[in-house]
């Protein structure tokens, strides 16, 4: 009887990992402080090349000739958020086999390049990163309802309490759910015993499957118009990118506040900025932006404080995400070495390409 854990294919899978990726070549372009894919993918004798480390360099941006060059005859590319990975750099390095990313979001990778010249693009959708999103979320909402920031910078400015620094129950209100995919679906489970409503907009997901989650899913424009929050979960595509501009934010009730901890060029964020100074919404929390690292010149950052929250892409991270994530990385990359397709690839229509091109 096999124990969970040492049943064959546990026992066998590391040598057979060892021998496929023995003398193959990973580039990290940006690899970090932390070693765990380094680690692994070197304990199964993979050679790496790594860039310019995207801790101390995270504005870095290499010239396409030097990428190309870096990259040179590696099998596989761990790339840093930092870097945009398009056809060109895919069409100039035929050895590549695979993009695979340390992360959930691949919208730094061209996805439909890739699938078209057959490299498989993986993420890294780990349960320390998206439950760590969604708790973050839910600590978004509290602070906003509750005008945590204003009531502490009264305080903290020799004030006390006063009856217009009063929060909102949260009972009863309705909360907008904008993408139910991991993240988005988590953050209704968790609302669940809140006795809030809960409304989604997701073409992608049926009323259906949202049923024991009770989520009504609705129109964007009618989830705009009824939510006193209104929460962001897309992964960043052609059709999500700036699909909340001003016209949107005027349909919200000026009460209402909005969440985004997905990505930045889901707003368009001078929209975003006229709408919370001109009080169009109430405020806004946003984990997220347009540009990383948020520039010292931008003008969120003359928002009213109390009606804005930003924090710098971290409100997810837990020491245990990055590790994650790594990990998750490197059993891809070593998955893809011996042949095999991981679940993590969003691109599954590459693979009939990518068997011929590498494996017949
Ligand atoms: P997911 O792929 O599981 O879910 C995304 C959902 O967006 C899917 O259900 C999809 O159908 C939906 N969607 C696609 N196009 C849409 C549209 N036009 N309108 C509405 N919905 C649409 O992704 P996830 O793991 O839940 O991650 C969600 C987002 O959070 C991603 O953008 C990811 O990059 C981001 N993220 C941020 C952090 C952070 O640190 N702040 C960490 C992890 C993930």
């Amino acid at each position: 009887m096999a124990f969970r854990g040492v049943g064959k294919k546990a026992l066998q899978s590391p040598l057979t990992a060892i021998m496929a990726a023995n003398n193959r070549k990973i580039c990290l372009s940006g690899p970090s402080r932390l070693t765990v894919a380094q680690d692994l993918l070197r304990a199964a004798g993979c050679e790496l090349v790594l860039g310019k480390s995207n801790d101390d360099f995270p504005d870095y941006r290499y010239e396409r000739r030097e990428l190309i060059n870096l990259i040179g005859d590696a099998d596989v590319l761990f790339p840093a958020g930092r870097e945009f990975i398009g056809g060109d750099i895919l069409d100039s390095c035929p050895k590549l086999q695979a993009v695979v990313k340390s992360s959930i979001g691949i919208e730094t990778v061209d996805v439909d390049a890739a699938t078209d010249v057959g490299v498989i693009v993986c993420n890294s959708p780990t349960p320390e990163n998206y439950l760590g999103v969604a708790e973050a979320t839910l600590g978004f909402m509290v602070a906003l309802f509750k005008r945590l920031k204003l009531n502490e910078a009264y305080l903290r400015g020799a004030g006390w309490k006063q009856p217009q620094n009063r929060g909102a129950l949260m009972v009863g209100k309705t909360i907008g759910i904008i993408g139910l995919g991991r993240i988005g679906r988590n953050v209704a489970k968790r609302l669940g015993p809140w006795e809030v409503n809960l409304l989604g907009y997701d073409p992608y997901v049926s009323q259906e499957t949202m049923e024991p989650l009770a989520v009504r899913m609705v129109s964007l424009d009618e989830l705009l118009r009824q939510a006193d929050l209104v929460t962001i979960h897309v992964v960043l595509t052609r059709e999500t990118r700036g699909m909340i501009r001003m016209r949107e934010l005027k349909l919200m009730k000026p009460t209402a506040y909005v969440v985004n901890t997905s990505r930045g060029p889901v707003f368009n964020e001078p929209d975003l900025i006229q709408a919370l100074n001109e009080r169009i919404i109430a405020a806004a929390a946003l984990d997220v932006f347009a540009e990383e690292p948020l520039p010292l010149n931008n003008p969120l950052r003359e928002v009213d404080p109390a009606r804005l929250i930003m924090t710098p892409h971290i409100i997810g991270t837990n020491p245990g995400s990055l590790d994650a994530g790594q990990k998750m990385a490197a059993e891809s990359i070593l998955s893809i070495l011996e042949g095999n397709v991981p679940d993590t690839v969003v691109n599954p229509a590459a693979v009939e390409r990518w068997k011929e091109r590498f494996w017949s």
